[in-house]
C-alpha cells in the first residue's frame, strides 16, 4: 500500500491536536467550574469575609418609647421618657499635655480616681490606640458637665458623650407598674439574634417588660470603612447626635462613612389609663402599710389606680446610684417587687358576701322578702361545733339588704347551704373570682375559689382509697360563704366584682393600655339583683343615727351615693388572736387583713374602688377611710381642673434629670 508519509504525519499531528484540544477543554472546564464555585456558589461567603475586613456597622442606639398617662382630666401626661445622660471621656490623642496633669486637674474639680484613670491611659498608650475613648465617669450630673465645659481649655482630651437614658418622671409613683430595666445577660444576648448588644437594657417587669418590643425601637446604623482593627469611636454633640465627619477608630484612622446613616428609630410610645395624681394619692394613703388600692372606671374597666405598698422607684435601676440600693429593692423585706393589687392573694372575707348575694338572687334562692334569723351562731345537722356570726349577740331577723349592710355571717351561711358549692363556684367564675381578670400586665395571679373537683384533684392522689379525705363537706361551704377557708382573691378581682354592681351587672375586663379597651361582655345580673345589692351596700355606708350605722360608715361622704362592703380576711387561726383581750394588744402579724370594696353610683365617671390593708384588722376602721379619701380626691381633682388656674396643683413630677 502506498502511503503518503505527509498525510500520515498530518494525521498524527491532528490526532495529537485533538488530544491537546480535549485536554485544554477539560482544563478550561475545570477552571470555569472552579470559578463558578468561587464566584457564584461561595460568593456570599467570600463577600461576607471581604466585607467584614473592610466595612463595619456602627450602631446608633434608639431612644426608648415614652409612656404617657393621665392626671385627672389631663391626658398625655409623661410618665416615662428619656433624659440625656453624659459620660465623661478621655482621648489621649486629643491631649497635647501631660495626661497626669489632666488627671490631677480633673480630680481637683470633680473628684475622680486619678490612679485608675492613669492606668487606663497608659494601657491604651502601650497598645498604641491613642484614639481610644477612655471612660472617666459615667452619667455625670449636669452641673459637673457644665464645669468641665467651662474649663475645657484646661482639659484637652476630655469630652462628654451624650446618650439617652430612661427617666421615670414621677419617681416612685406608679413605679411598680411601669417596671424597671436591667442589662441583658449572656444567654439573652446569644438568643436575641443581634437585637441586643452587651450593656443594653431590657424591660424586666411591668409595662417595660410587657411592651419591650414596642418601646425598644430599632437601632440606627451606618456603614464605615475600617482600615485597621481599631474600634470606631463615636462622638456626639450636646444633644446626642453623632459626629459623623470626625469618625475615627481607636488607632486614629479616619473612617469613611460608606452609607448614609440609617437613623435610629425611637421606640413607639404607649398611652395608659393610669391617673397619676390618683395613683400618687393612693400610694400616699398606703404609706407605712403593706396593701393595695385599685380604682376602676366601673363602666369601661379603665384602670385609674393600681397602687401597691411598698413600691419602688424604677429610676434606681438606670441611675448612677449604687447597686446596693438595687439589691435592697430586689431582695429586701417586705417584698417590693410584687404588686399587691393583682400579684398577691388574700382571703376575700366578707367582701365575698356581695358575690353570694348576687348568686343567691340570680338563682332565685332568695328575694327581697327572704329573711333568716341570726342568733349569733349557726349549726349544721350532725356537726356539734357551731359557726358564729361576728356579732355574737346576733342580728335577729335579717333580709339580704340588712345582711349586706351589717355583714351578718349567719344569713350567708344559710344562703351558702342552699346554693351549694357548685353554684357558688359557677357564679364566682362568671363574676371574675378564681380566675385572672385579664388585666394587661405581666404576672397576674388567679386567686382561688375552691370546688369539689379542685379538692379531689388536690387530695385524691395522696389518698386514693380514702374518699373522706377528698370529699367536699357542707362545713367547707359554710366557710366559703363568708370568703374564708381556701378561698383567695386579689384586690383587683374585688374591684371587678364591684364594677359589676356599680354598672348594672356587666363584667368588665380591666386594662391599662388605652389600645386594649374592650366593650363589657354580656349582662350577668338583673336590675332587681343589682338594685337590692346596691341598697344593702348603700346602707352599709350610711351613718347613723337615727338608723344604726352600717359597717362601712367611715366611707360616708355627704351628698354622694357611695356603696361599700367591709371585710376582714382571717390571716391566722383565730385561736392565736383570742388570747389577747383587746384588739390593740394583738401583734400586727397576727391581725387580719382589712378590706373595703366600694363604688360611686351618682357621679360621672362611676368608679369601683377596692382597698386592702395587710394586718389592718378591721375593714371598717382601717380600709373604709382610705376609700373615702380616694373617692373624695378623685372627684375633687376633676372639679378643680375645670378651673385652668388650679390645673397645676395635681401630682408634681419628681425633680432631677433633664430632657435631651
Ligand atoms: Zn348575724
Amino acid at each position: 500500500m502506498n502511503v503518503d508519509p505527509q498525510k500520515e504525519q498530518y494525521e498524527g499531528f491532528t490526532g495529537r491536536l485533538y488530544f491537546i484540544g480535549i485536554l485544554i477543554a477539560l482544563a478550561m472546564l475545570l477552571l470555569v467550574t472552579r470559578l463558578w464555585i468561587l464566584q457564584i456558589v461561595r460568593w456570599d461567603e467570600f463577600r461576607a469575609k471581604s466585607t467584614s475586613n473592610r466595612l463595619r456597622i456602627q450602631r446608633l442606639e434608639p431612644p426608648r418609647g415614652m409612656i404617657f398617662g393621665r392626671d385627672g382630666l389631663r391626658s398625655d401626661v409623661v410618665l416615662a421618657d428619656n433624659r440625656a445622660a453624659r459620660d465623661l471621656l478621655f482621648v489621649p490623642a486629643d491631649c497635647d499635655r501631660d495626661p497626669e496633669e489632666i488627671c490631677r486637674r480633673l480630680n481637683e474639680m470633680i473628684g475622680i480616681d486619678e490612679a485608675a484613670l492613669l492606668k487606663k491611659i497608659r494601657k491604651s498608650d502601650k497598645e498604641n490606640q491613642p484614639h481610644r475613648q477612655i471612660l472617666i465617669k459615667k452619667d455625670i450630673p449636669r452641673s459637673v458637665a457644665g464645669r468641665v465645659e467651662e474649663y475645657a481649655y484646661a482639659l484637652p482630651g476630655v469630652f462628654t458623650l451624650v446618650r439617652p437614658v430612661r427617666r421615670y418622671v414621677y419617681g416612685r409613683t406608679g413605679g411598680q407598674l411601669l417596671g424597671y430595666l436591667s442589662e441583658v445577660n449572656r444567654k439573652e444576648l446569644n438568643a436575641s439574634d443581634g437585637i441586643y448588644r452587651m450593656g443594653d437594657l431590657k424591660g424586666r417587669s411591668g409595662l417595660e417588660r410587657l411592651y419591650e418590643d414596642t418601646l425598644r425601637g430599632s437601632d440606627g446604623r451606618m456603614l464605615v470603612t475600617k482600615f485597621a482593627t481599631g474600634v470606631p469611636q463615636l462622638r456626639t454633640d450636646p444633644y446626642g447626635n453623632p459626629y459623623v465627619e470626625n469618625l475615627v477608630d481607636s488607632y486614629g484612622h479616619n473612617l469613611r462613612v460608606e452609607k448614609e446613616i440609617e437613623p435610629a428609630i425611637a421606640g413607639k410610645s404607649i398611652h395608659i389609663t393610669l391617673d397619676i395624681g390618683l395613683q400618687a394619692k393612693a400610694e400616699e394613703l398606703l404609706k407605712g402599710e403593706e396593701g393595695a388600692i385599685v380604682v376602676l372606671n366601673a363602666d369601661t374597666g379603665e384602670t385609674l389606680a393600681l397602687a401597691s405598698s411598698p413600691g419602688y422607684d424604677p429610676g434606681v435601676f438606670v441611675s448612677r446610684r449604687g447597686s446596693r440600693e438595687r439589691m435592697e429593692i430586689l431582695l429586701g423585706k417586705p417584698n417590693r417587687m410584687i404588686n399587691r393589687a393583682f400579684q398577691e392573694v388574700y382571703p376575700p372575707g366578707s367582701t365575698y358576701k356581695v358575690l353570694m348575694a348576687a348568686a343567691a338572687l340570680e338563682e332565685g334562692i332568695i328575694d327581697e322578702n327572704t329573711t333568716f334569723t341570726c342568733w349569733g351562731r349557726f349549726h349544721l345537722p350532725g356537726v356539734s361545733r357551731p359557726w358564729h356570726c361576728w356579732r355574737r349577740s346576733g342580728h335577729g331577723k335579717v333580709n339580704v339588704v340588712d345582711a349586706l349592710a351589717f355583714s351578718c355571717d349567719v344569713f350567708f351561711y344559710e344562703v351558702g347551704q342552699r346554693l351549694t358549692v357548685d353554684r357558688i363556684k359557677e357564679w364566682s367564675t362568671k363574676l371574675g373570682m378564681g380566675e385572672k381578670t385579664g388585666l394587661d400586665m405581666p404576672g397576674e395571679v388567679p386567686g382561688l375559689i375552691p370546688s369539689r373537683e379542685w379538692k379531689e384533684k388536690r387530695l385524691k392522689p395522696a389518698h386514693p382509697n380514702e374518699p373522706w379525705e377528698y370529699r367536699w363537706y357542707p362545713g367547707e361551704t359554710v366557710n366559703l360563704s363568708i370568703g374564708q377557708g381556701s378561698a383567695t382573691a386579689t384586690p383587683l378581682q374585688c374591684a371587678v366584682l364591684m364594677a359589676a354592681v356599680v354598672n348594672g351587672g356587666y363584667r368588665v375586663r380591666p386594662y391599662l393600655n388605652e389600645a386594649n379597651a374592650q366593650k363589657p361582655g354580656e349582662r350577668l345580673l338583673s336590675d332587681k339583683t343589682v338594685s337590692l345589692i346596691q341598697q344593702g351596700m348603700l346602707k352599709c355606708v350610711v351613718k347613723g343615727p337615727p338608723a344604726p350605722s352600717g359597717t362601712g360608715h367611715a366611707a360616708y361622704i355627704e351628698g354622694m351615693s357611695i356603696i361599700g362592703k367591709t371585710g376582714s380576711a382571717q390571716n391566722v387561726n383565730l385561736k392565736h388572736q383570742e388570747q389577747y383581750e383587746n384588739d390593740e394588744d394583738i401583734p400586727k402579724e397576727l391581725r387580719d387583713h382589712a378590706w373595703f370594696i366600694s363604688g360611686v353610683l351618682d357621679l360621672e365617671p362611676r368608679i369601683a374602688v377596692s382597698v386592702l390593708v395587710e394586718h389592718g384588722h378591721h375593714g371598717s376602721r382601717v380600709a373604709a377611710p382610705l376609700a373615702k379619701d380616694i373617692i373624695e380626691y378623685f372627684y375633687a381633682s376633676r372639679d378643680e381642673q375645670d378651673d385652668p388656674l388650679l390645673m397645676t396643683q395635681s401630682a408634681s413630677p419628681a425633680t432631677g434629670g433633664d430632657r435631651p
